[in-house]
C-alpha cells in the first residue's frame, strides 16, 4: 500500500481537513496517478454535507483529476510513465452490460463506481478522490489530456465539460440553435463555451445580475437576469432548448415557460425536489430530461474537440488549505468560474 496524503470530511458537519490514505499498489492492469490539479463540483459539496443522502465518511472528494503516470502495472497496454492522464467522476463499472457496450459506463446497470463516496467493484473497498497527491485506477478508465490546453484549465473538463458536452451532443445541438444555459458556475460557464464551439447562439439565465459580463465574455449572445421585473413573462416561449446547471432549488415550471412548442429542458444540477405541473409540459409539448456526466469514449471525445476549439475552464488556482473557504464561496454563487486545487501544496506524510 502506498501512503497518500489527502483532505477528508469525518462527519456531514465537518470542515475538509488534512488526512492520510492508503492506495493500493497498481495490480497487473492499474496505472499509478500523481495528481497535479484536482477542480472543485459542487457535487463535491453536495455529498460531503449528504445533501443526496448515504454518504459516506471519512470522505476524500474530488473527481476532476489531472496528473502524471508514474508507476504501471505489468499489463498496461495504453499508458506510458509520463503521461498525463484524467480521471473524471467514476473509476470502473461491471464492463458486461449493455451501457457499459454502448460506452456510456456512467449508466452501468450495475452501478458505476465513483471516484469518491463509493466502493470499489469488491463492494466493501470505500474509493477516495482527487483531494489527494495520487489515485490507482484501472488504465480504462483514464482519459488522455491533449497537450494543447494549460493543465490546470483542463481538470475541470473532467466533469464540468463532459457533463454539459454530453447533453448537448446528445440532444443534437447544432450551428444556428437558439438555447439557453441557466446558472453561470462551473457547469454553467462550459456549457456557455462548448454550446458556442458547437455554433449555438447561447443566452444565459442567472439570478446573479452581476454576471453580464463576464457571461458576453465568455461567448453569450445574450443574458438574462431572473431577479429583473417581469424576466419570465418577457423571454417567454423564447428557446428550443435549455440546460439547467442549478445546483439549488428553483422553480423548473417557470424555466419551463421559457420553450417553444416541442423544445426541451435538460437538467444536469442536481437540487432538492420541485414540484412540477404537468401544465407545464402538455401546452407546448415540451420534454423534461436528464443527463449524467459522460462515457469514457465520450469524455475523450470532448477533450479531442476543447483541445481543437481552444476550449478550457476560467479557473482560480488555489492551494488545498483554502478548500473551506471555496466552499463557501461556491455556496454564494461567488466562484469564477471553477475553483483547481494546486495539489503542489499538499506534501506527503
Ligand atoms: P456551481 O459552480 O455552484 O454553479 C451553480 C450555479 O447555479 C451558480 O453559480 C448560480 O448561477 C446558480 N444558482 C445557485 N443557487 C441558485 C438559486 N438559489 N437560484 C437560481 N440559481 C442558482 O455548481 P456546479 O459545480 O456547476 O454544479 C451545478 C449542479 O450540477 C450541482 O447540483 C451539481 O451537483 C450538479 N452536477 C451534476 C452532474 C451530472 O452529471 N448531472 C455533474 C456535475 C455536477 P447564477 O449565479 O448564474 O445564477
Ligand atoms: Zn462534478
Amino acid at each position: 500500500m502506498i501512503s497518500t496524503a489527502a483532505y477528508a470530511a469525518v462527519s456531514s458537519r465537518s470542515q475538509l481537513a488534512p488526512y492520510t490514505i492508503e492506495r493500493r499498489d497498481p495490480g497487473p492492469n492499474d496505472v499509478l496517478v500523481n495528481i497535479l490539479y484536482c477542480g472543485v463540483c459542487h457535487s463535491d459539496i453536495h455529498q460531503v454535507r449528504n445533501e443526496w443522502g448515504g454518504s459516506i465518511y471519512p470522505m476524500v472528494p474530488g473527481h476532476e483529476i489531472v496528473g502524471t503516470v508514474v508507476k504501471r502495472g505489468d499489463d498496461v497496454i495504453k499508458w506510458k510513465i509520463g503521461d498525463i492522464v484524467g480521471i473524471g467522476y467514476f473509476i470502473d463499472s461491471c464492463h458486461e452490460c449493455d451501457a457499459c457496450a454502448a460506452g456510456e459506463e456512467q449508466y452501468c446497470e450495475a452501478g458505476m463506481n465513483t471516484t469518491f463516496n463509493g466502493f470499489e467493484r469488491d463492494g466493501k473497498t470505500p474509493t477516495y478522490g482527487g483531494y489527494s497527491t495520487r489515485i490507482t485506477v484501472n488504465e480504462d478508465y483514464v482519459l488522455r489530456i491533449p497537450p494543447e490546453l494549460p493543465l490546470e484549465r483542463v481538470a475541470p473538463l473532467m466533469c464540468a465539460g463532459i457533463t454539459t458536452y454530453s447533453p448537448l451532443r446528445h440532444f443534437g445541438i447544432k450551428v444556428g440553435d437558439n438555447i439557453a444555459v441557466v446558472g453561470l458556475g462551473g457547469l454553467g460557464h462550459m456549457g456557455v463555451k462548448i454550446a458556442k464551439a458547437m455554433g449555438a447562439k447561447v443566452t444565459v439565465i442567472s439570478h446573479s445580475p452581476g454576471k453580464r459580463a463576464d457571461a458576453l465574455a465568455l461567448g453569450a449572445a445574450d443574458f438574462i437576469a431572473t431577479s429583473e421585473k417581469d424576466a419570465f413573462e418577457l423571454n417567454a416561449k423564447r428557446f428550443d432548448f435549455i440546460l439547467d446547471t442549478v445546483s439549488a432549488k428553483h422553480d423548473y415550471n417557470a424555466y419551463l415557460n421559457l420553450l417553444r412548442r416541442d423544445g426541451t429542458m435538460v437538467l444536469v444540477g442536481i437540487p432538492d425536489p420541485v414540484l412540477l405541473s404537468a401544465g407545464s409540459l402538455v401546452l407546448q409539448r415540451l420534454k423534461l430530461a436528464g443527463s449524467l456526466i459522460g462515457g469514457i469514449r465520450e469524455t475523450q471525445e470532448m477533450l479531442d474537440f476543447c483541445a481543437e476549439q481552444r476550449v478550457a475552464s476560467d479557473v482560480e488556482v488555489i492551494p488545498i488549505q483554502k478548500i473551506n473557504e471555496a466552499y463557501e464561496r461556491i455556496l454564494k454563487s461567488d466562484v469564477h468560474y471553477r475553483f483547481v486545487i494546486d495539489m503542489a501544496s499538499l506534501k506527503q506524510p
